[in-house]
């Protein structure tokens, strides 16, 4: 490569006014690092998306930007969740940078893997996971339900990375790809892996959080987890569909024996095994219906063809990107 790549780091951002400050000039600090050791260009920059906070985080995303030349910040209009404030800070960013590095803003994920990152670029991929060695600060629950999130994700024949959240680099090529896909239901680290390209993985050790406190709660990590699987997997539909053929095999055999006892005269009793069925069945059905419904909800969404996001202010000389749709 001749020319040194513009990297844009984007910053997804909710009511983060206490780490912000904290973590602010440390992103800052790894980017000049990379501009010093002359591994990307001088127009590389940092950029925060506010995803409708509630709190100060904007208007602090504003001072930094008019501070610091290399801060640009983004604001959603309203709160529309990590990935699609991730997204449209990627899709801004692709206008204006060679490759783009998205990570979260609570300084959990070492910045120090950045360098190897645009090194891995360099080297010819045009995505770069990073990729959690170790989760030693997690508790034990968390680190169980989340690495059985990614082993269920497998088994569905999602593709995604293991034990890979959103710390990544992609490239303009990588990002034109992802423009592409037109859904909603936005699960980016599974989106990634469709896009293709060479890529590689950068292995690091996550922290804990500098201040503040997670947005993620295990209510919404679930609903996280079931959106990632009805997004990328239709298995639990083909799923329901054995499941109804072994209950209706399981059910011919208990209306023969029925039959046979009748014909030998031992009708009596007979009433648990009946409730039994019927339970059974009930359960059955209104399980299969709700996952039909989740899908039918998902389809529902996609019809509507809302936008992803929409950016109401912008610092500096960014024009924000519109979601084509
Ligand atoms: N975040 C966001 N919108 C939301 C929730 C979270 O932009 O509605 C951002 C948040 O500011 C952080 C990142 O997403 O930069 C990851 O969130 P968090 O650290 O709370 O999740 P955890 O690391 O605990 O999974
Ligand atoms: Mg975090």
């Amino acid at each position: 490569m001749t020319s040194k790549p513009i990297l844009y780091i984007v910053i997804p951002c909710y009511n983060e006014e206490k780490v912000l400050p904290e973590t602010e000039p440390l992103f800052l600090q790894t980017l000049r690092g990379m501009i010093s050791e002359g591994k990307i260009a001088e127009e590389s920059r940092v950029m925060f998306v506010n995803d409708g906070s509630k709190d100060a985080t904007w208007e602090l995303i504003s001072k930094f930007a008019e501070e610091e030349e290399q801060i640009e910040g983004l604001c959603l209009s309203r709160n529309r969740g990590h990935q699609n404030a991730l997204f449209a800070g990627l899709m801004t960013a692709k206008q204006y940078a060679d490759i783009t590095i998205s990570i979260d803003c609570d300084g959990q994920d070492d910045m120090t893997a950045m360098t190897r990152m645009v090194d891995e670029y360099l080297g010819g991929s045009q995505i770069v996971y990073g990729v959690r060695s170790e989760r030693k600060t997690d508790t034990v629950f968390k680190r169980a339900t989340a690495q059985g999130f990614y082993k269920i994700m497998a088994a569905m024949g999602a593709d995604v990375v293991y034990n890979h959240a959103d710390y990544r680099l992609m490239s303009k090529e990588a990002l034109e790809g992802l423009a592409q896909f037109k859904e909603v239901n936005l699960f980016l680290r599974g989106m990634a892996p469709l896009v293709g390209f060479r890529y590689s993985c950068v292995y690091y050790e996550r922290a804990e959080r500098i201040a503040g406190e997670s947005h993620y709660p295990l209510k919404k990590m679930l609903s996280f987890a079931f959106d990632g699987i009805t997004s990328f997997s239709v298995k639990p539909i083909s799923m329901i569909t054995s499941m109804g053929f072994i209950v209706c095999v399981i059910s011919l055999i208990a209306i023969v024996a029925t039959i046979i006892e009748k014909i030998c005269g031992m009708t009596v009793g007979g009433w648990s095994s009946l409730l039994c069925c019927i339970l059974f069945l009930g359960g059955v059905q209104l399980l299969s219906l709700g996952v039909i419904g989740e899908y039918i909800g998902k389809i529902y969404m996609e019809t509507k063809e809302r936008p992803r996001f929409i950016i109401s202010e912008s610092t500096g000389d960014i024009t924000p990107a519109k979601d084509r749709r």
